[in-house]
């Protein structure tokens, strides 16, 4: 039997239907009856509309998304990607919480993910370890998941009559930690192992806006030359694309949207609604509102100021690790994303420094803390995480500076 949901929408669109079905409060009792919005030009958009105001203050009904801002995302993403096998997409609270959804719905207690082996910190820390799941960490080097070992891996298990893992997650651009972009070559030769395993594959994402020239005084990309995603060659519908307006508008409106097969959707759909009944209705038409007033040659403009501020920083911290930390710690210049990954030359553990970067005023996350096994699991790992997304240019080259000289004193206190 179809559920409630299924029920209620199929009367969805008839005419001078009276909807007694809902638990909706009235909306002509909404206290918020007018919503100004200034833009950085200085541009004011007011939300006054009756029907705008009650959508920002109503459940949203559709679970599926603010219907202006759902249209929105759905065209963007079949333009951005062209998604060639079946896909259907929905607008979520950001990426964070739509990662666990998918992992509750497609994996069972003791069932272990395949990951890069240095990922996103909040995966074993609050996904992986407390709901009982295990991640498999996949060699990786500046250029994200190394293919010929991620197979072997696959087919020693195989091998050795193993069950096989149900989901790669993977960041495929401007990897947190590492800033590592896929090249496509690999996501092809990634896919198709994906493919030969039967594996499906959980795409994060929300750095692809910011990619950028390493060039000196390098032009903003916009929205061409962004690469392919797997989204983009998923003839298959095993790929779950995650998009987040974290990194392009702000991270506090907590709304993204994911693309994935029409059936995993719909259970997506079903989970939202055993939890939070969906995105933030009001920061839905928010978003809605200023991206209508952008149009997509403003959305472009907004790209690539983000892009050009992105990549300002990284040339700062750079030309600072040049001049600070050469000979002390090795790395890849960053072209995506908010991340300097630094390899430690001189000591063999990061913990080893971080009473000594207290004392010297700079913090940066040890390396182990991003192991996809939970920092536990790591006894010794060489590398940090220098983030340049949010000190000031001055911090930037100040904090490189007072790391670097926190690694010579250790150096010489080794003797
Ligand atoms: N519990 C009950 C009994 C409800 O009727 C509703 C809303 N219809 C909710 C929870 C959802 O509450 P909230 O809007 O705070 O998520
Ligand atoms: N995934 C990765 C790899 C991230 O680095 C972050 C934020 O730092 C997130 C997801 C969280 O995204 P959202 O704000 O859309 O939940």
């Amino acid at each position: 039997m179809a559920g409630l949901r299924k029920v209620v929408t199929a009367f969805a669109g008839v005419p001078g239907i009276i909807g007694l079905h809902g638990g909706l409060p009235p909306a002509t009792a909404f206290p918020i009856k007018g919503v100004t919005l200034t833009l950085e030009d200085g541009k004011k958009v007011e939300i006054d509309d009756p029907i705008k105001l009650a959508a920002a203050q109503q459940y949203c009904l559709t679970t599926a998304g603010y219907a202006p801002l759902h249209e929105w995302a759905k065209r963007h993403t079949w333009q951005m990607h062209s998604p060639p096998g079946e896909h259907d997409l929905i607008i979520t609270p950001g990426n964070n919480q739509t990662i666990e959804v998918v992992m509750r719905l497609l994996m069972d207690q003791g069932d272990a993910m395949l990951c890069e082996e240095y990922t996103y910190p909040h995966i074993a820390e609050s996904m992986v370890q407390p709901q009982g799941y295990a991640a498999i960490p996949l060699a990786m080097d500046a250029h994200g998941i190394i293919p010929g070992t991620f197979r072997t891996h696959l087919q020693s298990l195989r091998d050795a009559g193993q069950p096989l893992p149900k989901l790669l997650y993977t960041i495929p651009v401007g990897q947190n930690p590492t800033g590592a972009i896929t090249p496509l070559g690999r996501r092809r030769e990634i896919y198709g192992i994906c493919r030969d395993y039967n594996i499906l594959i959980l795409e994060d994402d929300p750095y692809y806006y910011l990619q950028f020239s390493t060039a000196h005084g390098g032009e903003p990309k916009g929205l061409t030359d962004l690469g392919h995603s797997y989204l983009s060659m998923d003839t298959d519908s095993r790929v779950i694309r995650l998009d987040s307006f974290s990194k392009v508008l702000a991270p506090g409106l907590r709304i993204g949207w994911v693309t994935a097969a029409p059936k995993l959707v719909e259970r997506i759909i079903y989970h939202m609604q055993g939890i939070h009944l969906g995105a933030n209705s009001f920061t839905q038409v928010i978003v809605s509102e200023v991206l209508n007033e952008w149009g997509p040659a403003g959305f472009d403009r907004h790209i690539c100021s983000m892009q050009s501020e992105y990549a300002h920083r990284a040339a700062v911290i750079q030309a600072a690790a040049e001049e600070h930390l050469t000979g002390l710690a090795d790395w890849t210049k960053p072209a995506a994303g908010m991340f300097l990954w630094l390899k430690l030359l001189t000591v063999s553990d990061a913990d080893e420094i971080l009473d000594k970067l207290k004392d010297a005023g700079v913090v940066v996350v040890p390396g182990r803390f991003s192991h996809c096994c939970g920092p536990k699991h790591v006894e010794q790992s060489p590398y940090v995480r220098v983030s340049f997304a949010s000190a000031s240019h001055e911090e930037l080259r100040q904090g490189m500076e007072r790391l670097g000289v926190t690694l010579r004193a250790a150096q010489a206190a080794q003797g």
